[in-house]
């Protein structure tokens, strides 16, 4: 704030001089630049915000806005003397310097890797997801790619407050969510999503997912996309639009709890790979596909259906 008190101070000394020279016979100009000014410091004031993740006790929340407080050094667990985020050992007594128990870290808009996120260090140490209401202002994402590959977590709040509008990339945005239970994704827009692959994979206790709004006309990978999510026993893909789909590999492997699924939206004359897409869907007993949509001839298909007694059935 202090540049922008500066700045609106050099604007306003101008003002007062072109308002001196022209012995203020010019108001209407006047009334410009000072709108001009105001707009400059709103601008100044906008370009201050942004996405933020804080982790305080184990709880990551996404907010947006000035970057949130956290305390900048962290006392030894030994001899109480304040450590520096530079610090790995107390300089007093060697002890190992502890975790921050705050820590802040700027979210990036359009990460491809799990190692591109600040918080991958910190993984084992979540347990909860909060997304603010104030993060809805943030409509420019490209890639929530890794983002809750968080293997201790038993909520996320406030799913409705991600704007995935312009998102490409949801690759492994859930993998490995293993204590998570329940997931509703309803208010997600993926119409411009290309890569689902790994997506819920190994969401070992999910039993409820809802996708119900998920528009995926222009996905291409849905690799992995449920494998392992061993606690389901339905799942509803009627919304699914797989005309551009190209790798449907080990899509529901080890969906161990799976008694039938509907495909019946599914036209898969893009896919290329079906390797294990059934594998080890032990109690799967029907796939009811359409005729005309369900194309298989030109795919790669080994152990497509090793350990699965499911039926396709075509309607
Ligand atoms: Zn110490």
């Amino acid at each position: 704030m202090a540049d922008d008190t500066r700045e609106i101070f050099i604007i306003l000394t101008k003002l007062k001089r072109y308002c001196n020279s022209n012995m203020r016979k010019n108001l209407g100009k006047i009334v410009v630049l000072s709108f001009v000014a105001m707009m400059f410091a709103a601008t100044n004031a906008m370009a201050q915000s942004k996405p933020w993740a804080k982790l305080d006790n184990g709880v990551l929340t996404f907010t947006y806005g000035s970057k949130p407080s956290a305390p900048a050094s962290v006392k030894c667990t030994n001899c109480g003397k304040m450590l520096s985020n530079a610090d790995k050992f107390c300089s007093n007594c060697g002890t190992k310097k502890p975790k921050q128990a705050v820590q802040v870290f700027a979210v990036p808009l359009n990460s491809q890797k799990e190692e591109d996120l600040p918080w991958d260090d910190v993984r084992e140490n979540i347990n909860k997801v909060v997304i603010a209401s104030s993060f809805k202002q943030v409509t420019n994402l490209l890639s929530t790619s890794y983002w809750f590959a968080l293997m201790k977590i038993t909520h996320i709040d406030g799913l409705q407050n991600l704007r995935t509008d312009n998102v490409r990339n949801m690759g492994s945005m859930f993998w490995n969510c293993r204590t998570l239970t329940s997931l509703n994704l309803s208010s997600f827009n993926t119409r411009n999503v290309s890569d689902m692959s790994g997506m819920f994979c190994g969401c070992e206790a999910l039993t409820s997912l809802n996708l119900s709004s998920f528009n995926t006309s222009k996905v291409t990978n849905m690799n992995t996309m449920f494998c392992s999510c061993k606690k389901l026993t339905s799942l509803n893909l009627s919304s699914f639009n797989t005309s551009k789909v190209t790798d449907m590999d080990c899509m529901f492997s080890f969906c161990t709890e799976l008694t039938s699924l509907n495909l019946s939206s599914f036209n898969t004359s893009k896919v290329t790979y079906m390797r294990d897409m059934f594998m080890y869907c032990d109690v799967l007993t029907s796939i009811t596909v359409s005729a005309m949509g369900w194309q298989t001839s030109q795919a790669i298909k080994s152990s497509f259906l090793d350990h699965c007694p499911a039926q396709i059935i075509k309607k």
